[in-house]
């Protein structure tokens, strides 16, 4: 690698091979050494992505590759656990699946689902970029509609096994070589009831050193919960004082119950995302944007967005109803009769969620 970080893991050596284990069957285990390398795919702050090949089968994978040390360095072992732990329990076609972790002296190995196509935020851009777009800014409507069906199944699922994404944005919807969507990310994620909490609160053992989401897609629960303000500010200190100082005395008026009633810890959270996303996909741009994180943040609060002229009367209705303050008033929310009631909403007709992920995707220009 031509990494000059001392951080970035580098390709596994060739011959590695554990001795550890004989060659079983090849399908119950694997190492690196059952690999080829190809090319990185990309490299985030605590691993690097590669593309590999089995030896034995001949099928392609991404391969996640974390720098032991660094992770322990940085404090990010929680952070990796959850990730494993919750990609684990996905079985969906439209979610990254893990299909092995192993480990050697120095990393750790994810071996995901390859999605050749990279990130739905490029495409967004390009369409964008592209004199073709719709005069609103990027996808059409049936495309959006295509797009955002395949997210909302996706997180359906994720939902149903338990788990609350958090950080679902543009970056982290992969999408395949046929031009589906992968969900990826699961390192912000949170297991809602998980079996080893011995009957203890969750939320009390989590919250405190929670990190959740990206500012431009943050829900405002999420954001009037003060850990969460902390996890965000670390990234800006001046940030920090000021989203106290408006959260703490004053609370959002949709923000009416005690810590106890947990609003942040909704499913819905993940709804409010598939609502910025949903007016991004048409419009290009992310509903609340200031230029700074702070001033992203004072939008979300206030509810302050406006829908562009040429706004398609029913996709304004459907994000005019997920972008809600409330959580519980949000329209799939579990108050709001869940996924299948926004599944149900006009936006969506004409949808196939059973063989979504079988139809061709609609081209993009
Ligand atoms: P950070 O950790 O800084 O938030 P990240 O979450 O993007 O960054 P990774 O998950 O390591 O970090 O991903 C690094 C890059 O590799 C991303 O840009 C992503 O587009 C690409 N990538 C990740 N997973 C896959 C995959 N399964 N298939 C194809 N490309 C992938």
């Amino acid at each position: 690698s031509s990494s000059s970080s001392s951080a970035a893991p580098l390709p596994p050596p060739a011959a590695s091979r554990s001795t550890s284990q004989n060659d079983v069957h090849p399908k119950l285990r694997r190492d690196a050494s059952d690999f080829e390398f190809g090319a990185t795919l990309g490299e985030g702050s605590y691993s690097t992505v590669m593309a590999a090949r089995d030896k034995h089968t001949g099928s392609w994978y991404a391969i996640k590759i974390l720098d032991k040390k660094h992770i322990i360095r940085h404090k990010k072992v929680k952070y990796v656990d959850i990730e494993k732990n919750t990609l684990n329990r996905m079985n969906h076609p439209g979610i990254v699946r893990l299909y092995w972790t192993f480990h050697d002296q120095q990393q750790l190995y994810f071996v995901l689902d390859l999605a050749r196509n990279g990130e739905l935020l490029t495409y967004i851009k390009k369409v964008r970029a592209n004199s073709l777009a719709t005069p609103l800014g990027a996808f059409d409507l049936p495309t959006t509609q295509f797009y955002a069906a395949e997210i909302l199944s996706a997180i359906e699922h994720v939902h149903e096994m338990g788990v609350i994404h958090r950080d679902i944005k543009p970056e982290n919807i992969l999408l395949d070589e046929n031009m589906h969507i992968k969900l990826t990310d699961f390192g912000t994620a949170k297991i809602l009831e998980s079996l080893d909490d011995g009957g203890k609160d969750s939320l009390t053992r989590h919250r405190a050193n929670s990190w959740v989401g990206t500012a431009e897609y943050v829900s405002p629960e999420l954001l009037n919960d003060k850990s969460t303000c902390k996890a965000y500010a670390s990234s800006a200190i001046i940030s920090f004082l000021l989203i106290l100082k408006s959260a703490a005395p004053n609370q959002s008026p949709t923000n009416t119950n005690s810590p106890a009633a947990s609003p942040h810890l909704s499913t819905s959270s993940d709804l409010w995302a598939l609502g910025c996303i949903i007016y991004q996909l048409l419009t290009g741009r992310p509903p609340f944007k200031g230029s700074n994180e702070y001033l992203t943040f004072e939008k979300i609060k206030n509810l302050q967005y406006t829908f562009p002229y040429g706004f398609p009367d029913v996709a304004r209705d459907l994000v005019s109803k997920l972008l809600v303050l409330d959580p519980a008033t949000r329209l799939g929310a579990p108050e709001q009769g869940g996924i299948k009631a926004l599944k149900a909403h006009a936006f969506f007709e004409g949808i196939d969620w059973e063989r979504l992920f079988e139809l061709p995707a609609p081209k993009l220009h």
